[in-house]
């Protein structure tokens, strides 16, 4: 006889655990309120939608993020399967086809046999093993019931999606194809003299914003900053930050630019193009004034304006273990950016993690630790961490994982080295998982 587990949200992170789950032949029950009631941020009916940015950030196992990725692949996810074959151009950068990559993914679960996707709108806390994935922009009711459930207050950080503007419009006699430092020509580049950049950057900052408030009382997410709270920390922040010319040489003049605008291929066709860094709250028509300064962009047409939202995400340390399970409640498992992973990898990952536990709780098993030698784990491990304090969102970083034992001075020799320890972990895992897979009840 089979299990069965209900699983609240159709994100990434609960399509990731409902893809582990099927696995292991348990039944799945997927409730996904959408397309019946949308979130402030996500527009279509596909399951794992990316609700900015086509970019699932650096793939070079250098990279932490990079190498979470190649976990996950070893892992089976079914998010890397999607990305892997949406790809589109973007330098040392894993970016997708963001239609493809959600469609493969709702077309994966949906025919799973294992898998049952009801559209509906959950609003309590149903009976039986439940795994929580709704995300940062958690429906009203259900944040309500999951009040209920962990008796503590939400905490909570806003988050900026950036524009989408169409390839047609660009004037291509000012931009220059090229990726930094040579390594390509992956992305649209916009160069700015320094008379232009400076008037830019003096329209930007004087922009009216959608509320008229600073957000100096508000909590931003350090990684996912505004381009206008950016640009008021100085005149040359943005020159430093996503506007640096560094490693782009313009062909036209053979030197590199006072400050360079990138744009990001957002689809398979190339007809969108998404402006890199540029998560904003300026009102519409504002984003549609001061981009519009940028060289290239003067008639561009925008077929999406950056937004900002407010994210919430539980007391992780207070409320969970390192397999994202309750532990006062341990038929119950969260996932995703609601445990207070921050980004659609560490969110998909967390899937995995809380898939495979959920997984190994009904099968009387134990539960399986990533530990932190792995990113996988070092996440998990981070937000269930409670002796921290003042607990705030984590990307995937070689800060959280434990070092060698061993002092490696060059940062890329000793990143590669992290990385082979953890591959090799995570290869163990999954031999005991090949095991257990073939559990009955
Ligand atoms: C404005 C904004 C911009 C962002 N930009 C980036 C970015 O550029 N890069 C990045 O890496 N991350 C970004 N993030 C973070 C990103 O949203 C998350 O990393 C990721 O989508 C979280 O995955 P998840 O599965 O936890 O949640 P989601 O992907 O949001 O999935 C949750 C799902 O649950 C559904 N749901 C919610 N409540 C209910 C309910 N009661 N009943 C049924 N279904 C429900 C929702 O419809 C949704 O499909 C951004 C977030 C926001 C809000």
């Amino acid at each position: 006889m089979k299990r069965h587990v209900t699983i609240i949200g159709g994100g990434l992170a609960g399509c990731e655990a409902a893809w582990q789950l099927a696995k292991m032949n348990i039944e799945v029950t997927l409730y996904e309120m959408r397309p019946k009631k949308q979130t402030p941020a996500h527009r279509t009916s596909f399951l794992a939608e990316l609700v900015c940015s086509n970019s699932l950030r650096s793939d070079r196992l250098e990279n932490a993020v990079g190498l979470l990725k190649e976990e996950m692949r070893s892992l089976d996810s079914l998010v890397m399967k999607s990305a892997d074959l949406n790809r589109v151009p973007a330098g040392g950068a894993l970016a997708v086809d963001r239609i493809g990559f959600s469609s493969y993914i709702t077309k994966s679960i949906e025919t799973h046999r294992n898998i049952q996707v009801i559209r509906e709108h959950v609003d309590h806390i149903p009976e039986g093993p439940v795994i929580i994935a709704t995300g940062p922009l958690s429906s009203g009711s259900i944040s309500k019931a999951i009040s209920e459930l962990i008796k503590e207050d939400y905490l909570y950080f806003y988050d900026a999606a950036a524009p989408i503007v169409d390839f047609v419009s660009l004037d291509m006699n000012k931009i220059f194809k090229a990726s930094r430092y040579g390594r390509g020509e992956d992305y649209l580049n916009c160069p700015m003299s320094e008379r232009e950049y400076k008037n830019f950057w003096y329209e930007l900052i004087n922009a009216e914003t959608v509320e008229l408030k600073t957000f100096e009382d508000q909590k931003v997410f350090e990684g996912c900053i505004p381009i206008e709270v950016m640009a008021k920390r100085g005149i040359d922040t943005l020159r430093y930050g996503p506007l640096k010319p560094v490693g782009l040489e313009d062909p036209r003049t053979g030197e590199e630019p006072y400050a360079v605008v990138q744009l990001r291929q957002d689809d398979r066709q190339a007809t969108m193009y998404n402006l890199v860094g540029f998560q904003t709250n300026l009102k519409f028509g504002e984003q549609k004034r001061v981009f519009s300064m940028i060289p290239g962009l003067e008639g561009s047409e925008f077929i999406r304006y950056g937004v900002m939202h407010r994210n919430t995400f539980i007391n992780s340390p207070k409320l969970l273990n390192q397999y994202y399970q309750l532990e006062k409640d341990p038929r119950i498992f969260f996932a995703g950016q609601i445990t207070g992973v921050e980004g659609y990898v560490e969110s998909a990952s967390s899937g995995i993690v809380a898939g495979i536990n959920m997984g190994m709780y009904l099968k009387d098993q134990s539960p399986i630790d990533f530990t932190p030698m792995t990113v996988i784990g070092a996440l998990a491990h981070y937000i269930s961490d409670n002796s921290i304090k003042n607990f705030q969102p984590m990307n995937a970083n070689f800060g959280i994982i434990v070092p060698l034992g061993r002092s490696i001075k060059n940062r890329q020799q000793r990143n590669m080295q992290l990385g082979e320890r953890s591959l090799s972990l995570i290869d163990n895992i999954k031999s005991q998982l090949e095991v257990l897979y073939s559990i009955e009840f």
